[in-house]
């Protein structure tokens, strides 16, 4: 049916088609898993942040499971006015003692967490200096909180640093926000010198690491962990949505952060809690976690393993320091049209195009994960080289 006032779209849309952007998204009747059933196919799944195979757990399950029986299903309201269930407030101690921090506050998303600590910390008047290629939900967090946005080069400390010179003699507050994994190239942040930065001159240092969270760090406590530097980042964001298998978002640091959040954190105030059954599988999570770094090795060892097999064949990999691989193709089309024939292969790896990342640098991303067997890498591989020679991408 068209319509005069939604015609815009239509010729959008057209648009995205056209030049090879439009998003398809598959529907799954499995859970998440090495293997997926994608319209009553089994293919081999590179596309999701379930890490460590935590999205269909048994322990995960079994704890949210024994939660409802006791808690039910919803939080009913917003924590400050229904209250707060002590699921709630249990998760968020045990995840502060395994990141080893004061304290941490949990949401209802990665999302919501840096829409709710952003806003929280800097507003009208005040900067923000931000990696360029910060994640969509640091930039709706800056814009919503008014402070001036600066943005510096990627991963570029000496352009930070230029930068909060060249503001040096503004009024006003200031904060450092970086990505701590980078989720398109995979690479890290260089947390070390940006926090000897943020301490030279006195600046609030925020990190997001949601693609860190259950990856870096001794059994996946996280970025902070992994650079050792506890007690020295302001403001952690993490996400219990990718390597923790549920869904939820945390904000960890300091007490004072954590408090001021449960006072004006937007969506803490605005918006009801996670549910029960994801808080108590989360609990579940972070008991699995501290009782072994198996899940955490074997993650590592699998990216290793598939980054050197997919190298070896000639592919170019970028310069992922993580489990997130990028395979380079440059072209939108050829992205598409590589990503549809893996997907007929029986591979379901999504091609990724501007604007999530820039023009000509399209790419297929291959997310690691601790539940492929080395069969299933192999088997993988083999796919990649196949449709790889047939477009001409590798020899
Ligand atoms: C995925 C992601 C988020 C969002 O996390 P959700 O829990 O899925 O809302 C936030 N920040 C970064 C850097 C992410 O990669």
């Amino acid at each position: 049916m068209t319509d005069v006032k939604t015609t815009w779209i239509d010729e959008e849309i057209a648009g995205l088609k056209e030049k090879g952007l439009f998003n398809t998204i598959r529907s799954l009747s499995s859970p998440q898993g090495a293997w997926l059933t994608v319209d009553g196919k089994r293919v081999l799944n590179f596309s999701s942040n379930n890490y460590l195979g935590l999205a269909n757990h048994p322990r995960l399950i079994d704890a949210a499971k024994q939660a409802m029986d006791v808690y039910g299903l919803g939080p009913g309201a917003v924590r400050s006015i229904a209250g707060t269930m002590d699921i709630h407030l249990k998760l968020e101690e045990r995840l502060a003692e395994f990141k080893r921090v004061e304290s941490t506050i949990t949401f209802q998303s990665g999302f919501t967490a840096n829409l709710a600590t952003i806003p929280a910390l800097v507003s009208k008047d005040d900067l923000i200096f931000s990696d360029e290629l910060n994640h969509a939900s640091i930039i709706d967090g800056c814009r919503l909180s008014r402070a001036e946005i600066i943005r510096y080069a990627h991963g570029d400390v000496a352009d930070l640093r230029r930068q909060i010179e060249a503001a040096k003699d503004r009024p006003g507050r200031r904060l450092i926000i970086t990505d701590g994994v980078f989720s398109m190239d995979g690479d890290i942040a260089p947390l070390p010198a940006i926090c000897a930065v943020a301490e030279e001159y006195s600046i609030l240092l925020m990190v997001d690491d949601a693609h860190g969270e259950g990856v870096l760090g001794e059994g996946g406590r996280g970025i902070v962990d992994h650079f050792k530097l506890h007690g020295r980042v302001d403001v952690e964001i993490g996400t219990l949505s990718k390597a923790f298998g549920a869904v939820g978002g945390v904000v960890a640091g300091r007490r004072v952060v954590t408090d001021w959040l449960r006072q004006r954190g937007r969506p803490f105030l605005f918006s009801s809690a996670m549910t029960v059954p994801d808080a108590a599988a989360c609990l579940a999570a972070v008991d699995l976690l501290e009782e072994s770094t198996e899940l955490v090795d074997r993650l590592w060892s699998n990216a290793d393993y598939f980054k050197q097999q997919m190298n070896a064949l000639g592919f170019d990999t970028g310069h992922t320091e993580t489990p997130i691989v990028p395979v380079m193709l440059g072209e939108a089309p050829l992205a598409q049209q590589f990503s549809k024939r893996l997907f007929e292969e029986g591979v379901f790896a999504m091609a990724i195009g501007f604007p999530t990342v820039p023009m000509g640098k399209a790419r297929i991303r291959v997310m690691n994960s601790a539940t492929h067997t080395r069969a299933d890498l192999d088997q993988g591989v083999e796919i990649f080289g196949r449709v790889g020679r047939e477009l001409g991408v590798i020899n």
